[in-house]
């Protein structure tokens, strides 16, 4: 080999430069020292409606384990005989060996149950995101994206800027009347594209499907919906936004995570055979990175026939949800209108994390939104509700918050 020849440095051990920020103080640390960290709290059982955490069992109030299946026996069953007969791992991208008949079982499953053409796998819902849009725009095109879409979504469209070269406009959170004004100053020829949730995964907000359907038609601009937080949640049957609306034939593409009514870890993207044909020979994000594990696929899959075969546990989750609300709405609580299973109380950030805290020692865990994924000043206590808590479940969690809201002369 061939000596390089530099000077000679001291035999200290190098403080990389790129990585003196690393040792840095941040925002997180000033939180800590208060005593309170409601982040990466380990748990120590399966995620049903109460999980052990700090040697207890707490009630769980902030899992996306919408209609409870993590644990349903049928589920659990399905990943462990698939895990007998294909093993743990595909070990390769769907394009080489990473293709099972458990995958295209499932893609059939998922797209009759949305009434479309066709589906394809993901290996998660945050890299769905990436594989549906990425290979979808070109330079010269238009993604329009909400301001408050979650984070998959920015990451694809900044990926799709940064190898694409494509243009991304943000426009006002659901606001059918700014995507209006912005469609209409671009360049009428230019090919456009809106992306947005259906339930958005901050507030719980549902999306104004039907007003920004208007537009989109009059522009003849394709709407793609991510419906992680509808998909089993709201619609007919569980089968979210464009259902919710009536607007199932009007939407093309939905895109969806395992993580949450799927009981699963993985995604999916329906829509027309062409469409999904395409994203299958041009996304980057299916073709380099290994399919979906089997039990992933297997207990996906098991979850969907559950859902398909007991819609009544997407009755029992909106039931769950609005007594949770109207609840906390009764007391007092400062909770933004919705009807998702997604229940937000908006407090500020002192507050919010005091809550959190006076909550946890009474048993109940809940998850707490800060800035920057809220605005400034303002915290989003988040209430996540699922089909398998039970009624003396929630009325436990609307005693407390009635206790503790009083407590803290928040209501
Ligand atoms: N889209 C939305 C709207 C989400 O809320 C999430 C997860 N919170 C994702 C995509 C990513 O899904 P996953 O966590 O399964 O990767």
């Amino acid at each position: 080999m061939q000596q390089i020849p530099l000077p000679k440095i001291a035999d200290t051990l190098p403080v990389f430069d790129i990585f003196k920020k690393c040792s840095q103080r941040t925002k997180s640390d000033d939180v800590k020292e208060t005593g309170i960290w409601p982040y990466f709290k380990t748990i120590y059982s399966c995620e049903g409606p109460e999980v052990n955490m700090d040697g207890r069992m707490v009630l769980m109030l902030g899992s996306n384990n919408y209609l409870g299946l993590t644990g349903h026996p049928y589920v659990k069953e399905a990943a462990i005989r698939a895990i007998e007969k294909y093993g743990t791992s595909c070990s390769g991208s769907r394009l080489l060996t990473g293709t099972l008949d458990l995958h295209e079982e499932l893609e059939e499953k998922l797209a009759r149950f949305m009434g479309k053409e066709s589906c394809l796998l993901f290996s998660t819902g945050y890299q769905t995101s990436q594989g549906v849009i990425q290979p979808l725009v070109s330079r010269g095109e238009y993604i329009l994206s909400d301001r408050d879409n979650h984070a998959s979504i920015v990451s694809a469209n900044l990926m799709a800027r940064g190898l694409m070269d494509t243009n991304i406009i943000r426009y006002k959170h659901n606001s059918p009347a700014d995507v209006e004004k912005r469609i209409a100053a671009l360049p009428e020829n230019a090919a456009k594209l809106i992306v947005t949730d259906g339930v958005f995964s901050g507030d719980g907000t549902l999306l104004d499907l039907p007003n920004l359907y208007e537009v989109a038609k009059y522009y003849n601009v394709p709407i793609l919906i991510d419906d992680a937080h509808a998909f089993g949640v709201i619609g007919d049957g569980g089968r979210g936004t464009a259902s919710h609306f009536g607007l199932e034939d009007e939407i093309p593409i939905t895109f969806c995570t395992f993580s949450k009514t799927l009981a699963s870890i993985g995604g999916f993207v329906v829509g027309n055979k062409a469409e999904i044909n395409f994203i299958k020979h041009h996304s980057p994000a299916l073709i380099f990175s290994a399919s979906p594990s089997p039990a992933s696929t297997a207990s996906a899959l098991a979850a969907l026939e559950i859902l398909i075969e007991q819609p009544e546990l997407v009755t029992k989750l909106q039931f769950n949800a609005n007594y949770l609300r109207n609840n906390l709405i009764r007391l007092g609580f400062n909770v933004p209108e919705g009807n998702t299973a997604i229940i937000p109380i908006v407090v500020d950030v002192e507050m919010g994390l005091k809550l959190w805290k006076e909550l946890f020692q009474r048993n109940i865990y809940v998850n707490v939104f800060m800035p920057p994924a809220t605005p400034v000043g303002t915290c989003l206590i988040r209430n996540s509700v699922m089909a398998s808590h039970e009624i003396n479940n929630l009325d436990y969690i609307i005693e407390t918050y009635e206790l503790v809201g009083k407590l803290m002369g928040i209501i």
